[in-house]
C-alpha cells in the first residue's frame, strides 16, 4: 500500500511534531511562530506493508491579500491530489475561527478527511467528548483520531487508520 497525505490545521497545533514523531528524524522545521513551514515538506514512512508520503501543507489560511488567495488555490489543488487529509486540531484550544475558514475549504474537495485532535495530553478526557462531537457536526470526517504528537499517544493507531485509506 501507497499514498499521499496531507496534514492541515491552524498554525501550532502540532503538524511539524507529529510529522517530526512518525518520520522519526527533523524534516519539517519545528517552531512557535506560526507560519514557519513555508514549503510543502515530504517525509516518507516506510515500513514492510505500507509507504505514506506526507506533505506538510502550508497556506489553507484566510488570505490577507492577493498573494494569499494564490497560495490558497496552491493549497486547495494540493489538497485534491491526495488520498487521504489529516485536519489536525488542538484540543487545547478548541474551536476556532482558523477551523471553520478551513472546513469550509474541506467541503470543496472529496478527499476523505480524519479529524486528528492533538495535545490530548493538554486536557482532561471529559472536555474532549463535547470538543469532538461540535466538529462531526461540522462535517463529515472518516476517522477521528484523539493523539499527542508530543508525548506519541495513539500515533501508532493513527498510522494503522491511515493505512487503510491508501
Ligand atoms: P505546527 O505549527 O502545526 O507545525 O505546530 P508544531 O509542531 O510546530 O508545534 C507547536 C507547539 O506545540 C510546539 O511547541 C510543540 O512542542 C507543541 N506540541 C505539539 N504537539 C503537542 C502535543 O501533543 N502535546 C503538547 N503538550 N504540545 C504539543
Ligand atoms: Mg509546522
Amino acid at each position: 500500500k501507497s499514498g499521499f497525505v496531507s496534514i492541515i490545521g491552524r498554525p501550532n497545533v502540532g503538524k511539524s511534531t507529529f510529522l517530526n514523531r512518525v518520520i522519526g528524524q527533523k524534516i519539517a522545521i519545528m517552531s512557535d511562530k506560526p507560519q514557519t513551514t513555508r514549503n510543502k515538506i515530504q517525509g516518507v514512512y516506510t515500513t514492510d506493508d505500507a509507504q505514506i508520503i506526507f506533505i506538510d501543507t502550508p497556506g489553507i489560511h484566510k488570505p490577507k491579500h492577493k498573494l494569499g488567495d494564490f497560495m490558497m488555490k496552491v493549497a486547495q489543488n494540493a489538497l485534491k491530489e491526495v488520498d487521504l487529509i489529516l485536519f489536525m486540531i488542538n484540543a487545547e484550544e478548541g474551536f476556532g475561527r482558523g477551523d471553520a475558514f478551513i472546513i469550509e475549504r474541506l467541503k470543496e474537495v472529496s478527499t476523505p478527511v480524519f479529524l486528528v485532535v492533538n495535545k490530548i495530553d493538554q486536557v482532561h478526557p471529559d472536555e474532549l467528548l463535547p470538543l469532538i462531537d461540535h466538529y462531526k457536526s461540522l462535517y463529515p470526517f472518516a476517522e477521528i483520531v484523539p493523539i499527542s504528537a508530543l508525548q506519541g499517544n495513539n500515533v501508532e493507531t493513527l498510522i494503522e487508520q491511515i493505512k487503510k485509506y491508501l
